[in-house]
């Protein structure tokens, strides 16, 4: 069975993250969708409802395990067996940090492979932040985020 982990903030989950997700579960016999707790990032949601948000959209998906994780993603992608880390790239900017991060989880486990997915073009414009700041400013992000997360921002930002 080939395990992939796809790792973020999630916060919260975007279509884009979605697209990439249901993208990889094609490929794919699991993935682990794991939640960076963040402990030393302010996050607008908690570790609690990003990981609720993930599990209420995917619950009819069997492959899909979600995860919150406080340690190296290498040492969490050996408990689960995971021999793949799946990251999805918008544009340039993301190249950089991405295949530095990409070199750095090798460097620390060499039987650990990142692979990279393009964002699909409808939603490689879509990031976390765009839409808490869309939200804040009472934009709509209806169907940038699942409908859930769209009354939660709103609720947010009374
Ligand atoms: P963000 O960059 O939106 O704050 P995360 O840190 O949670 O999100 O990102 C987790 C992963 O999801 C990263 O590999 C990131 O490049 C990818 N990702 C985020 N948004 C998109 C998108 N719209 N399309 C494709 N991949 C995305």
């Amino acid at each position: 069975m080939t395990v992939a982990i796809c790792p973020g903030s999630y916060d919260p989950i975007t279509m884009g993250h979605i697209d990439i997700i249901e993208r990889a579960s094609n490929l794919y016999d699991r993935i682990i969708v794991a939640v960076a707790t963040q402990p030393r990032k302010e996050t607008l949601f908690s570790i609690e409802d990003r990981v609720k948000f993930i599990l209420n959209y995917f619950k009819k998906n069997d492959c899909i395990i979600v995860e919150s994780f406080d340690t190296l993603l290498v040492k969490f992608a050996k408990k689960y067996k995971a021999k793949i880390i799946i990251k999805g790239l918008r544009a340039v900017t993301d190249f950089e940090t991405e295949f530095q991060m990409a070199q750095l989880n090798h460097e620390l486990d060499p039987s650990l492979e990142t692979i990279f997915m393009m964002a699909s073009p409808k939603y490689a414009y879509l990031s976390s932040s765009a839409i808490k700041e869309i939200a804040q400013y009472g934009g709509n992000v209806k169907d940038l985020v699942p409908q859930e997360i769209e009354k939660e921002l709103m609720a947010k930002f009374v």
